[in-house]
C-alpha cells in the first residue's frame, strides 16, 4: 500500500502518563502504517516543559498559529502533589491548555462520541450535543472581597480619558461578600464568530443562552453582540437551512433535556463549565468526549477532553496491560487529519481521518471495547472488554480493510 501523502505538517504536542503511552501506540498502529506522517513535534511532557521553562508550550502555540492545525495529547497541570511527585520541577508550571488558549484566543467546542450500544441517560437524545464554552472572563477572572462591618460598596471605572463612572453596588448592615467580574467586547465577539463558523462547518443549528432578563447590561451585551455578528452569517445559515436561536438559560435547560440533540449549545464561561460536565456524563463517558479549540482566525487544536489517566499509568508501570479508552485521543488525530486534508486540498488525507473514525465505530459496534464502556452497554448488545492494545489492533484491522 502506498502511504497517504501530506503537504503541511501537523503541530504535534506530546503529553504525559497513560495518554503519552496511548499516543505512541496510536501512531504506531493506526497512523504510521498508512500515512507518510509529517508533524512538527513539541514535547509537552511535564519534564520537558520544566527543562525549557515552559517555552516549549509557547513555541507549540506559535507553531499552531503558523501552520493552522494542531493535535494535542493530555498533559499534567502540576499542583502541590505533583511538585512532590516530581522533585526536579523548578516551578508549578501553568496549565498548558490555559497558556495555549490565551495565545490563540479561542472557543472550546466539546463533542461527545456516541454509539448505538450506549444510550444517553436522557432517552430522547439521539444525536450528540456540542457545548461551545466561552473560555474568557466572568467569574474565572473576577476579584472577591469579604467585608465584616456595615457599609457601602461601590464600583468605579476610570477611563484613560480621565472620565469616571461610579455605581453603588449595595449598602449592607453587616458582614458581606462581594465580587467584581468583567468581560471584553472583543472576546465576546470572537466567541460569537467562532460559534457561527462552527455551526456552518458542522452544519448544525446554534443555540445561545444567557440570563439577560436579570443581568440586563452584562448578559444583554452578550445577546446583542451575538445578534450583530449573526448578520454576517445569516445568508450562509439560510443557505444551509440552519437556525440561530437565542433563549434564556433556564428555558434552554428545559428545551435541551426535551430535545433530540444534534445542535450546538453556546454557553458563557461558567454555564459552559457546568453544562459540559452534565452533557458529557449524560452521554456516557469522559473517555468519549472530544475537544477542539477554534481561534477567531480559524486555527484549530484538537485534543481529548479527559486527562492523563494517572491511575492507569501507574498500573502500566507495574507491567499491567490496561484497558484505557483511546477513542477521544484517536478522534483528536482524525479531526486534525480531516482539517489538514481540507485546508491542503488533500481529499485522501481527509478521507483517512474519516475512515479512521469509521474503523473505531465498526470496532465498538462489533462489541469490542475498553472496560469503561462495557459497563454502560444497553441490554441486548454484546460487549467484550479488551486491553488498549487489543482495541487498537482491532481498529487497525478494520482500517486496513476500509482503506483498500
Ligand atoms: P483523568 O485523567 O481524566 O482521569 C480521571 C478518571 O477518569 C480516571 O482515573 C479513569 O477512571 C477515568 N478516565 C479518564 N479518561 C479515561 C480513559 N481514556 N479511559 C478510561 N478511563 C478514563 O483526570 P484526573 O485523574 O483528574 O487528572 C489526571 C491528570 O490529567 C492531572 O495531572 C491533570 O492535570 C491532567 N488533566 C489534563 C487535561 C488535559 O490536558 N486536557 C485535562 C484534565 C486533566 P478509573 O481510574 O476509575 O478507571
Ligand atoms: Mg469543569
Amino acid at each position: 500500500m502506498t502511504k497517504i501523502a501530506m503537504k503541511t505538517p501537523l503541530v504535534e504536542m506530546d503529553g504525559d502518563e497513560m495518554t503519552r503511552i496511548l499516543w505512541q501506540m496510536i501512531k504506531d498502529k493506526l497512523i504510521l502504517p498508512f500515512v507518510d506522517l509529517k508533524t512538527e513535534y513539541y514535547d509537552l511532557g511535564l519534564l520537558h516543559r520544566n527543562e525549557t521553562k515552559d517555552q516549549v508550550t509557547v513555541d507549540a502555540a506559535m507553531a499552531t498559529k503558523k501552520y493552522g492545525v494542531a493535535v494535542k495529547c493530555a498533559t499534567i497541570t502540576p499542583n502541590k502533589q505533583r511538585m512532590e511527585e516530581y522533585p526536579q520541577l523548578t516551578e508549578m508550571w501553568k496549565s498548558p491548555n490555559g497558556t495555549i488558549r490565551s495565545l490563540l484566543d479561542g472557543t472550546v467546542f466539546r463533542v461527545p462520541i456516541v454509539i448505538p450500544a450506549i444510550k444517553a441517560v436522557v432517552k430522547n437524545w439521539e444525536k450528540p450535543i456540542t457545548i461551545a464554552r466561552h473560555a474568557y472572563g466572568d467569574v474565572y477572572k473576577s476579584v472577591d472581597l469579604h467585608t465584616q462591618e456595615p457599609g457601602t460598596c461601590t464600583m468605579t471605572f476610570k477611563g484613560e480619558s480621565g472620565a469616571e463612572t461610579t455605581l453603588v453596588v449595595q449598602k449592607v448592615d453587616g458582614p458581606a461578600i462581594w465580587q467584581g467580574a468583567h468581560n471584553t467586547e472583543k472576546s465576546i465577539r470572537s466567541f460569537a464568530r467562532a460559534c457561527f463558523q462552527y455551526a456552518i462547518d458542522s452544519k448544525q443549528d446554534l443555540w445561545f443562552s444567557t440570563k439577560d432578563t436579570i443581568a440586563k447590561v452584562y448578559d444583554g451585551t452578550f445577546k446583542s453582540i451575538f445578534e450583530e455578528e449573526f448578520e454576517n452569517y445569516k445568508a450562509k445559515f439560510e443557505a444551509l437551512g440552519l437556525t440561530y436561536f437565542y433563549t434564556l438559560i433556564d428555558d434552554a435547560v428545559a428545551r435541551v433535556i426535551r430535545s433530540r440533540g444534534g445542535f450546538i449549545w453556546a454557553c458563557k464561561n461558567y454555564d459552559g463549565d457546568v453544562m459540559s460536565d452534565m452533557v458529557s456524563t449524560a452521554f456516557g463517558s469522559l473517555a468519549m468526549m472530544t475537544s477542539v479549540l477554534i481561534a477567531p482566525d480559524g486555527t484549530t487544536e484538537y485534543e481529548a477532553a479527559h486527562g492523563t489517566v494517572t491511575r492507569h499509568y501507574y498500573r502500566h508501570l507495574k507491567g499491567e496491560a490496561t484497558s484505557t479508552n483511546p477513542m477521544a485521543t484517536i478522534f483528536a488525530w482524525s479531526g486534525a487529519f480531516k482539517k489538514r486534508g481540507e485546508l491542503d486540498t488533500l481529499p485522501e488525507l481527509a478521507n483517512f481521518g474519516q475512515k479512521l473514525e469509521e474503523a473505531c465505530f465498526d470496532t465498538l459496534n462489533a462489541g469490542i471495547m475498553t472496560k469503561d464502556l462495557v459497563g454502560l452497554v444497553e441490554p441486548g448488545f454484546e460487549a467484550k472488554a479488551v486491553t488498549s492494545e487489543e482495541f487498537l489492533d482491532e481498529v487497525a484491522k478494520r482500517l486496513e480493510t476500509l482503506l483498500k
